[in-house]
């Protein structure tokens, strides 16, 4: 059973498929620049030379084509046919409050899911330019959609409304919703397998520290709080996103710098974060070498990103009265050594006892970087929400039609 996992943007798609009989990636690649001049689609199989094709590539129904047409390539592709594909599942950043969970796609899901595209106007309506492009490709394949947001929908009243007229909850659903949920949601479970504890007994903060950053507090399995709120600019400083602020600091800035909203948006989303601190990078890396070279701005970079993050951890014991995991994933947390140190170094409080040399280790392993006897285990966890998505389409597919 194959199934092709796509991640649409407004100006690329990334793809995987899938042999889910083993739950191995056959091929990934990705397409970029649609709709530009010198699109490129970029493919690769595991064991054989990477595959670039420089081509004008309009939209995202000739970029399907383009990807059935080299997964299907006599020498660089890996299925006969295109009908060996049997179905297909989507990545959708926001599910709003209407998708508690993946489903599959049907005229009212499509419907709905543009219904949302208010709420996430960069993201939802590339998604669905991919979902178009599949059907008209693969018009008798069925399609899934996963959501970022759907694993946060389990929060409390308590954790997802923001202390605004109520109004604005109710007309125009203003709360928090929370992302990156496919990650967490998958290595709250691979940390449960690891730990060969029960997931529903389990009390976790899992730290999705990538490009964008965020923790979720993780109770019995299910999402009770996270940083990121009704957009993903809310919560952890990011690579370019500010995190939390003080709203008034908006009308303020307006006024002082004579801006405008927009241009206020655009600073909090693209030029914050560790990029407008550190005036050199976003990239975690040039950060780290640059304060080790003695750069100070690097440094309180570092310092501020550093202690945001164990903030987080300590509300969200405060939040679950108690802590039994903390789990680090994503380009960051699962390969920033010296992140994961300082960011542990002020929980001793909680009973956090960092093993440093395992945590100085490099692998693609789920792996625990805490002394034996720690009274909270802390996790390296290589996040998967590819095969999360894959695995959520097969599960789809096989239950009988309700
Ligand atoms: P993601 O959004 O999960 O793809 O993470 C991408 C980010 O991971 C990049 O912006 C880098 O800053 C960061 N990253 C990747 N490798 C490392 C590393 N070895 N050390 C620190 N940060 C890293």
């Amino acid at each position: 059973m194959n199934i092709l996992v796509i991640n649409a943007g407004s100006s690329s798609l990334k793809y995987q498929l899938y042999d889910m009989d083993d739950e191995s990636v056959l091929a990934s690649g990705r397409v970029e620049r649609i709709g530009m001049d010198s699109s490129i689609l970029t493919h690769e199989v595991e064991g054989r030379p990477e595959v670039r094709e420089v081509s004008e590539i309009l939209e995202h129904t000739t970029a399907v084509r383009k990807v059935l047409d080299m997964l299907t390539h006599r020498k660089f592709g890996v299925l006969k046919a295109i009908d060996e594909i049997q179905a297909v599942g989507h990545r959708i950043v926001h599910g709003g409050e209407s998708f508690h969970e993946s489903v599959l796609i049907d005229e009212n899901v499509k419907l709905e899911i543009k219904r949302l595209f208010d709420l996430a106007p960069l993201h939802n309506p590339a998604h669905m330019m991919g979902i178009l492009a599949v059907e008209a490709n693969l018009p008798d394949v069925p399609q899934a959609v996963v959501f970022d947001t759907a694993f946060h929908q389990t929060m409390p009243k308590s954790s997802y409304l923001y202390a605004i007229p109520m109004v604005l909850y109710k007309k125009h659903k203003i709360r928090r919703y929370g992302f990156h949920g496919t990650s967490h949601d998958y290595v709250s479970k691979k940390a449960a397998q690891f730990l060969n504890k029960p997931l529903s007994e389990l009390k976790i903060v899992s730290c999705h520290i990538g490009n964008g950053a965020s923790c979720t507090a993780i109770l019995g399995g299910k999402s009770f709080d996270t940083s990121m709120g009704m957009t993903p600019l809310e919560g952890l400083m990011m690579g370019t996103r500010s995190g939390d602020l003080d709203p008034a600091i908006v009308p303020y800035t307006i006024n002082k710098e004579d801006l405008t909203l927009n241009e206020v948006n655009s600073m909090l989303n693209k030029h914050s974060g560790l990029m407008a601190i550190s005036g050199i990078s976003s990239d975690m890396r040039e950060i780290v070498q640059a304060m080790e070279e003695g750069n100070e701005s690097a440094a309180l970079a570092f310092d501020m990103y550093t202690y945001r993050i164990r903030k987080y951890i300590g509300a969200y014991a405060a939040a679950m009265n108690g802590i039994d995991a903390i789990l680090f994933t994503a380009g960051v947390g699962e390969n920033s050594a010296p992140l994961r140190k300082r960011v542990c170094e002020g929980l001793t409080f909680l009973g956090v006892e960092l093993d440093d040399e395992r945590n100085a280790v490099r692998s693609g392993e789920t792996r625990l970087i805490t002394k034996d006897g720690s009274m909270v285990d802390v996790l390296v966890v290589p996040t998967n929400e590819e095969l999360l998505i894959a695995r959520d389409t097969f599960r789809l597919i096989q239950e009988p039609a309700q």
